[in-house]
């Protein structure tokens, strides 16, 4: 069986919480972020379809690392992932976490069980302004309907689990927006939050590369907004000055 795949990082110390990852990372994705770091993927740009067992022998063969970290694009915009997965589980000893963009609530539920560990983006308030986020504002109601069906899994869900939001100026970077999400993050029970900050160095909208990003007080700022909804949360932002920063 293969997989539209697009590559592989051998080492990373900043994907998988406390652990040194291998990341694999998938091509295609429904959104098209305005924002998105990573549009190659997103375009299929130089993926080629690979034999499942020909990257899990790849994955047995590192014997340094703890973990492998499955991205996109959006990892589950492929069935055949679920099929990856089960066999990094089965077939290797790492600790397994993928990140999902909260548009495939069924494949999301068939993942789960293969799971250590989940990140998930809430790009936006649950409403309009998602599918602004998203790049697909006319498809707002579809996609919205499609990520409350994720989080209403996810609450059910006893695993560890991360949400991250990329603070975009103009788009999303308000206290009001982070609110919001801060409130979502509270009721599907994430054990942390991280609040990215956007950068224009490669941006799927060639007009967001003119977009300078969040300062690092903004960033602090916001994070601090979002502790006050999260008492009980590991509250993180990250920032190209500071790296990660906890918010107490
Ligand atoms: S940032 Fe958006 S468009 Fe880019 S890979 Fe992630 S979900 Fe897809």
């Amino acid at each position: 069986m293969k997989i539209n795949f697009a590559g592989l990082i051998d080492h990373s110390t900043l994907d998988y919480p406390g652990k040194s990852a291998v990341v694999v990372y998938l091509c295609g994705c429904p959104y098209r972020c305005p924002w998105c770091q990573n549009p190659e993927l997103v375009f299929e740009e130089g993926c080629t379809m690979v034999e499942i067992d020909k990257i899990i022998e790849k994955l047995n063969k590192n014997f340094l690392l703890d973990a492998v970290c499955v991205t996109g694009g959006e990892p589950l915009m492929q069935e055949n992932t679920l099929e990856f997965l089960k066999k990094i589980k089965e077939e290797t000893d790492l600790l397994l976490k993928i990140d999902h963009n909260g548009y495939f609530p069924e494949r999301l539920k068939a993942a789960l069980p293969y799971l250590d560990f989940f990140t998930t983006d809430i790009k936006a308030p649950i409403d309009e302004r998602y599918g602004k986020a998203v790049g697909l504002p006319k498809n707002w109601e579809k996609i919205v309907e499609r990520v409350k069906k994720s989080h209403e899994i996810l609450k059910n869900w006893g695993g560890r689990k991360e949400a991250r939001t990329t603070i975009v100026p103009g788009l999303i970077d308000t206290k009001e927006d982070v609110r919001a999400i801060a409130k979502v993050v509270n009721d599907v029970g994430f054990e942390i939050y991280t609040l990215q900050q956007f950068r224009p160095e490669k941006t799927l909208d060639p007009n967001f590369k003119f977009i300078r990003s969040p300062t690092a007080e903004k960033m602090q700022e916001l994070g601090k907004e979002a502790k006050k909804y999260l008492p009980d949360t590991m509250v993180q932002i990250v920032t190209h000055e500071d790296g990660f920063q906890e918010i107490d």
